[in-house]
């Protein structure tokens, strides 16, 4: 392979698992859609196209020889051009699958598009565009991606929560150069030397491999094992969660199921909350929090709930004071007024 043609495959592979990757995160159909547009993969089909076309002009031109990627070589040059983009594409598609994120944006591509093609007003119920959009069986098929992924978000992360720590200050505790304390993962009583910087040892209860570093005042304690893993819904697991159902209260909301997308949005509300009181000081957090009320608050305003719709705009636009995310402001003291 001569520099010119590596330069050629290189350019063609680049741009073949570019649009792979994002193939692979979003859906075919869904790329088209996005809103914001993905600019990226469409920068990389022009430019394959550029590099198809430049190259066969340097091929004419002679200063562009084809030895690898040739027609003879049909069925190589084919492995060599679409494998590692298939393979971009395989890893990605495993790894987003499993997370829910792949079906996340597709269902989230759709509602977007459909929110955006200018017939959603707020306050308003869509009327023809909301029916047809109830039978429509792409929108049905989003409402199952949501699902699918929230019920992958539900499955939590797997962390290792096996960890103590023990106060050097506490002299309770030590005795004959040993502090007494309990092995992070199954509870089982364990010695650890004071003078250490650092132990590493294996718990005879559990088998767990315990660590014990000293910085400053403390030993901070690990065990690593079968025990000392478990599934929790992290602070992310939570925010994604809610951010699905939000989405998905706004598709039903578009499908005229009114109910269920106020069931929805309620819902997104909890794992909200939940996530908050985690992590209260959160800005993230909070905006979510308000575009989550902002959804309850316009169901409740086009299903005709005057004074629920009320009272959600109010604590809508008291979050967005609070953490100055006043942008859209505007809309909402407008969707007030129009009570
Ligand atoms: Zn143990």
């Amino acid at each position: 392979m001569n520099n010119n043609e590596l330069i050629f495959y290189l350019v063609l592979v680049s741009t073949n698992c570019v649009i792979a990757y994002h193939w692979a995160v979003y859906g075919f159909f869904e790329l088209a859609i996005q809103r914001p547009p993905k600019v990226l993969p469409f920068f990389a089909v022009l430019v394959g196209i550029g590099t198809v076309m430049v190259g066969g002009y340097m091929q004419r031109a002679g200063s562009l020889k084809l030895e690898v990627i040739t027609e003879k070589n049909m069925a190589m040059a084919l492995v060599y051009l679409l494998g590692p983009p298939l393979l971009v594409m395989i890893l990605v598609r495993l790894l987003h699958i499993k997370s829910g994120v792949a079906n996340y944006n597709r269902a989230r591509a759709a509602t977007q598009f459909w929110a955006g093609t200018g017939k959603l007003k707020f306050g308003q119920i869509l009327q023809e565009e909301g029916e047809v959009l109830r039978n429509f069986p792409r929108a049905i098929k989003a409402l199952e991606y949501f699902d699918k992924a929230i019920e992958s978000q539900k499955k939590g992360t797997v962390e290792n929560v096996a960890k103590s720590v023990i106060s050097t200050d506490d002299q309770e505790n030590y005795y004959d150069g040993y502090y007494n304390s309990r092995c992070p993962a199954c509870g089982f009583s364990i010695k650890i030397p004071g003078s250490t910087e650092g132990v590493e040892g294996q718990c005879t209860m559990c088998g767990s491999m315990v660590t014990a570093k000293r910085i400053g005042r403390n030993i901070y304690v690990s065990a690593f094992g079968k025990l000392s893993k478990r599934t929790v819904l992290s602070a992310q697991n939570k925010k994604n969660i809610a951010t699905a159902l939000g989405e998905k209260a706004l598709l039903l909301r578009m499908m005229n199921r009114f109910d269920e997308a106020e069931q929805c949005a309620a819902e997104s509300l909890k794992f909200v909350d939940d996530a908050l009181s985690d992590a209260p000081d959160d800005v993230g957090l909070c905006v979510l929090k308000s575009l989550t009320i902002f959804r309850a608050a316009e169901i409740a305003h086009v299903k005709g709930d005057k004074i629920k719709a009320r009272n959600l705009y109010q604590q809508c636009l008291a979050i967005d004071q609070s953490i100055d995310n006043t942008g859209d402001s505007n809309l909402v003291q407008g969707l007030l007024a129009s009570l």
